[in-house]
């Protein structure tokens, strides 16, 4: 049993190792990736944002849900820091 434990840790140590060269990758080829990203760099939220402003509101707002400056679909509830009326 000893045995068997020692060689499952070694072989997950070496599983451990392929998400990183994965993620790699697909950060410098995924167009997703960079959306998700994005994202996150707005503070993009699916609520509305102070005052009740919400894309629906924004100028750069797209319909039905899309945004000019976040990529990605977004919601006409939503807000984040590039809010302008
Ligand atoms: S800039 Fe921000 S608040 Fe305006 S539509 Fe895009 S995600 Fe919504």
């Amino acid at each position: 049993m000893g045995k068997n434990f020692v060689s499952r840790g070694l072989a997950l140590k070496s599983i451990a190792a392929i998400p990183f060269a994965a993620l790699g990758i697909s950060a410098a080829l995924s167009p997703a990736q960079a959306a998700t990203d994005n994202k996150k760099q707005f503070k993009y939220q699916d609520k509305p944002g102070p005052g009740g402003a919400k894309c629906a509101s924004c100028r750069f707002f797209r319909k039905p849900n899309a945004c000019t400056i976040v990529h990605g679909k977004i919601s006409p509830n939503g807000w984040c820091i590039a809010y302008a009326k």
